[in-house]
């Protein structure tokens, strides 16, 4: 196996380049694009060869629920974009956001979390981690003032994601990393709306960083997965490194091998997608029926500053309120042809989808209040498609 070392060192060159070409493992089979490797197990020319590996007296692929040649690839190509030292690619993005999360914390520990979360990672903050003696307690991201009074107290970990999930709220990561420092905690960010190519929180400040690959780095809709990163090697290697080991959420060669593929074209995607959906929330804010359009990109944005500081590119989602409220949405989503309804997000093809209805369905209706998921909210995952017949599509399915 075959590294970098010839080709001078990856952190010196242009993200263009680490995409794609950082990380590259090339086999003794001189092949030019990555190999899948797709093998459980490894194999060993003497006892002693297996003796040493266990001992930890060398170094060489043991088994693949803790590296496989392929999984390094994705591993070290990602971490090179995100600005990382370290990375561990997961089955998903929650199994990545489980393993973030507790790898920095134990019983006793209390976590302070921004309320507008994907859903599931509010139920590892409000039910599950409480069942292991851990108390949460959620603020509203965007207010510095409830971030200054949860952050009083010790913290062994706050998570945020920004923008937010479905509403694109936009958190200060800069100043949320400072308060959480300072209450002894570490900084997790949810960077899946984002992508290292819009925004790299580490270099705001963070701890952690994990993804969900599912959406933007696949591309296309087609594998599960995602990742955690992190700079700090005492972290990494006595809290995340073992529990990424001993329980499990490994990702499969064959899913990390189409993503390690996706990441190199993830910057034009994500130019793309960021130029379609502001053509597409530019239009919704022409037409009449509409309350209010959200894209990080547009002047009216609430926190359009803050975009600006710390985001290189606003991204593909844009969300809308229908001023008719839930039987408008529907009105509009059954008026669709071109636009697919789905509650995934991150594809080549446009998806919209109601999260009153479903990805925030259990939440109660103050609950959903509190983070602007209305009845009449819709969250549209801008595609690949010419913007043109997105704008036709939206338009028939606003009544033209
Ligand atoms: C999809 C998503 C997740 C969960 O990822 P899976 O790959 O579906 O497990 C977490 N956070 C955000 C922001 C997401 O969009």
């Amino acid at each position: 196996m075959q590294g970098d070392d010839r080709r001078g060192d990856p952190k010196s060159w242009g993200a263009a380049t680490r995409a794609v070409r950082g990380g590259t493992l090339r086999s003794g089979f001189d092949e030019t694009s990555e190999a899948l490797f797709l093998t459980s197990g490894y194999v060993y020319e003497s006892p002693q060869e297996a003796e040493a590996t266990f001992k930890g007296e060398i170094q060489r692929l043991q088994y693949s629920r803790f590296a496989n040649p392929t999984v390094d690839m994705f591993e070290r190509r990602l971490a090179l974009l995100e600005g990382a030292a370290f990375c561990r690619a997961t089955a998903t993005g929650m199994a990545a956001a489980t393993l973030a999360l507790m790898s920095c914390v134990g019983a006793g520990d209390r976590v302070v979390g921004a309320r507008a979360l994907f859903g599931s990672c509010l139920y590892l903050l409000t039910d599950f981690l409480p069942r292991y003696g851990i108390e949460t307690e959620l603020v509203d991201g965007t207010d510095p003032a409830q971030w200054e009074r949860a952050l009083s107290r010790p913290a062994a970990a706050v998570l945020l994601e920004s923008p937010s999930n479905p509403g694109l709220e936009i958190i200060d990561i800069r100043r949320v990393a400072d308060l959480t420092h300072a209450a002894g905690g570490r900084l997790i960010v949810d960077n899946a709306f984002a992508t290292p190519v819009l925004q790299r929180p580490m270099d705001l400040g963070a701890d952690l960083v994990f993804h969900s690959s599912t959406k933007y780095i696949d591309g296309q809709g087609r594998t599960l997965g995602g990742a955690v990163l992190t700079s700090d090697r005492a972290f990494h290697d006595e809290h995340l490194l073992p529990l990424y080991r001993n329980t499990g959420p490994a990702i499969s060669p064959f899913n990390a091998w189409v993503q390690l593929k996706g990441l190199e074209t993830l910057a034009l995607r994500m130019d793309r997608h960021g130029a379609n959906a502001l053509r597409v929330a530019r239009f919704l804010e022409t037409r009449p029926g509409i309350a209010r359009v959200l894209h990080p990109d547009l002047e009216s944005h609430p926190q359009h500053d803050l975009v600006r500081a710390q985001m290189s590119g606003g991204g593909g989602i844009v969300a809308f309120e229908m001023a008719g409220g839930k039987p408008a949405a529907f009105e509009l989503m059954n008026g669709l042809g071109l636009i697919d309804i789905s509650n995934n997000l991150g594809d080549a093809k446009s998806l919209i989808t109601h999260p009153a209805t479903t990805t925030h369905h259990r939440l109660t209706d103050a609950e959903r209040a509190r983070v602007g998921i209305t009845g009449g909210l819709l969250r549209l995952s801008v595609g690949l498609e010419d913007p043109e017949d997105l704008i036709s599509d939206l338009d028939r399915g606003l009544g033209g």
